[in-house]
């Protein structure tokens, strides 16, 4: 083992809302404050790079825009589950941080008249996703990694795989992991974290995730005693490329694109008169699974289902100008020029709405523990996260938890805590397990295999009783099998057998937490569409849930959702 690396604060994370803390907090502390920023990828292979239709903001009040309909946009989206006054504060920041940005340079897509434009997105009554063409995420990105260039007092450790999170006495201690690229154990310590560790994307095998999405951070927090909130809401996007899952992002539709059923007819039309295409994701998926259940879907040579995103109408100019990557990707992975074509589409899995609980500025209940971005559940999405609200989200509470830590650690003299000699070496003996484990029979691949497809049959858009169990009894034996799982490569290099072992591992934490929440909630809300409970239950169900680890699985207690000014009532588009 190395020795104990430190700084004042770390960040678990260089996406979006890892870099927007960083920022905040080496703005706000003149660049004195140390941080100490880890990512498992290259900073700028991050998975935010991959956003790509637009970033929510209430910009144009003058145009009939209002915090107002932004919040109330967000809470109906979220089938009322969202904690109503983090949505307030949501939109009052989001504007700020477009602005921000700008300020730092970031190339916004401009209207004609000069003014940074918008476009529509699903479940938003205004068009309000401020976007850069549909490379959004990477511009922010790259933005927002310029900026953070001004400063000193940073130190990146990319390529580093954080395999536990130290926290004793209710306390933040420090991380422990990997240096990937040397395969050396390290510790570091801290006076306070934030967890921006983004989602659990790759739980499903047909995703639109980059496969370095395992939902690491949740899993250590779980572990480490943190509760997980809302997991069993997963979001499943419209149009994910067959046979890939690559996102078609929504501003696709945003832009004015059609889906079309095997007859070419505007489906939408029976499920959302009012939004058509634009109503959101949930609702998208449910009709998309209902067209192909009913026999309106297409079938691949292979015999995959799909339905078709129809784009011709735009013509070829908008398609090179507001579309340009949707269009390269269409022809690269598919074959298909949309100028000419429809795109072969299906819901995929998407985005997580659950992670790890906090309260409305991020803090979780363990002292110098914050979150951000897709790893928190600050509750902003409920049970039905609108597009483009997420990456408005990750620089929001980039910018807070950053902002928060640095009023909390910066003056007040704060020592560093102990990280205990027993936890480091339980952490190291467990990786030394896997490299000298050479009798393991399962194969970490197969299971991993088997994990996806699971998740992919049975914790889909539509979910039963009968599915769900199924899929609890299957992960708690892929659970027993991964103990005997075999990391072939024991060198220490690089060594990417390891990090697929210890992300399974998370993975199959997650997916349990996942499917046993989503048995418990007996109704369908937002993305958790159950068949055998069809409908909404604010009596019994208007609740989140809490997931927390136990030895013999996760342990779930309910707190009620926070409504400040908007009552359920029926959701309608
Ligand atoms: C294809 C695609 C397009 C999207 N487009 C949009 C859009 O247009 N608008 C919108 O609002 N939302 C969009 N989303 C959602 C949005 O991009 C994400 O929710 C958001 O970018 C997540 O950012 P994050 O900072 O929370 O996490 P990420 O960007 O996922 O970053 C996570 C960080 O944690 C690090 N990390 C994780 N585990 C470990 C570990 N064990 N050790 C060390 N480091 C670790 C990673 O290396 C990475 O640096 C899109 C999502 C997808 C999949």
């Amino acid at each position: 083992m190395e020795n104990s690396i430190q700084h004042d604060v770390l960040i678990l994370g260089s996406g979006l809302a890892g870099l927007r803390a960083a920022v905040e907090m080496a703005r706000r502390s003149n660049g004195r404050l140390s941080i100490g920023l880890v990512s498992k990828v290259q900073l700028m292979r991050s998975h935010s790079v991959a956003a790509e239709g637009g970033t929510a903001a209430m910009m144009r009040p003058e145009e009939g825009d209002s915090f107002e309909l932004h919040a109330w946009d967000t809470v109906k989206g979220s089938d009322f589950l969202a904690d109503q006054d983090v949505v307030e504060l949501f939109v009052k920041k989001a504007p700020e941080e477009i602005i921000q940005l700008e300020h730092w340079g970031i190339p916004w897509s401009r209207r004609d008249d000069g003014r940074i434009d918008q476009r529509p997105f699903g479940g938003h009554s205004f068009p309000r996703a401020v976007y850069a063409a549909d490379k959004t995420g990477f511009f922010e990105m790259q933005t927002l990694y310029d900026t953070l260039l001004k400063f000193d007092n940073w130190k990146r450790y990319d390529e580093w795989f954080i395999t536990a999170i130290a926290i004793e006495d209710n306390q933040f201690r420090g991380l422990v992991g990997l240096d990937v690229t040397t395969g050396k154990f390290h510790t570091l310590v801290g006076k306070a974290l934030i967890i921006a560790a983004g989602g659990a994307g790759t739980l499903y095998g047909f995703t639109t995730y980059s496969q370095t999405v395992t939902g690491d951070g949740l899993a250590m927090a779980y572990r480490a005693g943190l509760a997980l909130e809302d997991m069993e809401f997963i979001q499943f996007h419209p149009t994910g490329l067959v046979p890939s899952g690559i996102l078609i992002s929504e501003a696709a539709r945003g832009e004015g694109g059609y889906l079309i059923n095997k007859n070419g007819e505007r489906f939408m039309e029976r499920y959302a008169k009012g939004k058509m295409e634009l109503a959101p994701r949930d609702m998208v998926s449910r009709s998309m699974i209902t067209e192909i259940e009913e026999g309106r879907g297409l079938k691949t040579a292979e015999g995959r289902n799909y339905l078709q995103l129809d784009l011709r109408h735009l013509g070829e100019a908008k398609i090179n100008e507001r579309l340009p990557f949707i269009r390269e990707l269409a022809m690269q992975f598919v074959g298909i020029d949309p100028v000419h074509e429809p795109i072969p589409i299906h819901p995929v899995a998407h985005y997580s709405m659950g992670g790890i609980a906090c309260d409305i500025n991020g803090a979780t209940a363990v002292e110098g523990i914050w979150v951000a971005g897709e790893a928190a559940c600050t509750s902003l999405h409920g049970a039905n996260r609108l597009g483009s609200n997420s990456t408005a989200e990750c620089l929001v509470w980039g910018q807070i938890t950053g902002e928060q830590v640095v009023e909390k650690y910066w003056h007040s003299g704060v020592a560093f805590p102990k990280l205990s000699a027993a936890f480091v070496k339980e952490q190291e003996e467990r990786l030394e397990h896997w490299l000298s484990n050479s009798t393991g029979t399962e194969n970490l691949y197969a299971l991993r295999r088997e994990l996806r497809q699971t998740m992919d049959d049975d914790v889909g858009v539509f979910r039963t009783g009968e599915e769900l169990q199924q899929a609890l009894s299957k992960i708690q034996s892929f659970k027993l099998r991964y103990r005997n799982i075999r990391v072939r490569d024991a060198n220490r290099v690089y060594n990417t057998d390891l990090i697929a072992a210890l992300e399974l591992g998370n993975l199959l934490d997650l997916a349990e937490v996942a499917v046993a929440s989503a048995l418990a909630r007996q109704e369908s809300r937002g993305a958790h569409a159950r068949r055998d409970f069809a409908e909404r239950d604010d009596e019994n169900w208007l609740k989140h849930t809490l997931a927390h680890f136990t030895l013999e699985g996760p342990k779930l207690s309910y707190k009620p959702a926070r409504i400040t000014m908007w009552k359920p009532v029926e959701r309608k588009y």
